[in-house]
């Protein structure tokens, strides 16, 4: 039986990051312009500091500003729209991203919030806004993770028109945008949720699955086909025999699915290191946008 190719997302994503840290020389260098991240991280989750770390170092190793901004758990809302308000006017700022979800004590409201944001500094792609240019197939900032999936599926499929598309999953930051972008693109997109029934079948007839469901080794390798290719967006940390700290696993049966598919990202190594070169771009495009010189698509990566 064939092994899949396995896509690796760490690699395109460091091959993406050479570029913007070279496109960030330029705007410096030419027109004095240092694009810049100003994350706002409410709460002391362990994992959501993790990542606000990682942007701010990846930030500033491509040659971007970055700010945090940190609030305690029962940060008053106000506060934290005040804060969005001093940062939609500072011209040295160009992304602002706030970093979900909320602690589950806080009452703050993640729409309200995100609604606040200047659409053009709004680099997550979450302001209804940006929402709604992906929804009409017009040009705006788009979330980072499904930008990441595109990428990637465009690096193993040259034409992605006509294909059937299944995303797993319809949240607001992953599978609800992936699908407009796959739409975008031409494939015949299904999407499927937790009130779809027989998964399974809608699985084995997709060209490309794009798993975003949050429960790991859900898709099972008999639900794929041999022509399939396959993003796992999946990110769920799981004990098992193979060793005494927990593991990191995606939403697709890694090991069952490579004997069947023709090509899948891996979980670590594949959307996961995209999410934050996507964050990086976005936040070199709003810099250029806000201007007026942008140019760049993602079709050159
Ligand atoms: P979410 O919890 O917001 O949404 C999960 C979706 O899965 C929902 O739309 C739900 O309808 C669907 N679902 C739940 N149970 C289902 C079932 N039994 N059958 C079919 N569909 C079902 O999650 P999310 O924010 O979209 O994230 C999904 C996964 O992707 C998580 O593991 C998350 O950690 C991961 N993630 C990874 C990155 C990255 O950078 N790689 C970024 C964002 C999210």
């Amino acid at each position: 039986m064939a092994t899949a190719n396995i896509i690796n997302g760490k690699e395109i994503a460091s091959d993406i990051e050479k570029v913007i840290k070279r496109k960030v020389y330029e705007i410096k260098s030419e027109k004095n312009i240092v694009p810049g991240l100003a994350v706002i991280l409410v709460g002391e989750d362990p994992a959501s500091m993790v990542y606000v770390k990682n942007k701010g170092k990846k930030c500033q190793e491509s040659g971007m500003n970055s700010w945090e901004h940190r609030f305690p758990a029962d940060v008053p809302e106000n506060v934290i729209l005040d804060k969005i308000n001093s940062l939609n006017n500072d011209d040295s700022v160009d992304g602002i991203l706030v970093q979900l979800p909320f602690p589950k004590s806080s009452k703050l409201s993640e729409r309200k919030i995100i609604n606040h944001i200047n659409p053009n500094k709004d680099v997550d792609g979450l302001h209804i806004s940006n929402f709604g240019k992906l929804v009409a197939g017009d040009d705006g900032l788009f979330p980072a993770t499904p930008t990441g999936c595109l990428i990637l599926l465009k690096k193993n499929i040259q034409n992605l028109e006509g294909l059937k598309a299944l995303v797993v999953g319809r949240s607001n930051l992953v599978g609800k945008p992936i699908a407009h972008m796959l739409l975008k693109e031409n494939c015949t997109v299904s999407i499927a949720h937790s009130k779809t029934t027989n998964i399974a079948e809608e699985c084995i007839k997709s060209d490309i699955i794009i798993a975003a469901v949050g429960i790991p080794k859900f898709i099972k390798g008999t639900w794929l086909n041999s022509e399939s290719v396959v993003i796992d967006v999946g990110i769920n940390r799981i004990q098992d025999n193979t060793s005494s700290k927990p593991i990191l696993v995606g939403d697709v049966n890694f090991e069952e699915a490579i004997k069947h598919v023709r090509a899948i990202t891996p979980v670590p190594g594949g959307v996961g290191p995209m999410t934050i070169a996507c964050l990086l771009l976005n936040t070199l495009k709003a810099a250029k946008i806000r201007r007026g010189i942008y140019e760049t698509s993602i079709e050159s990566f």
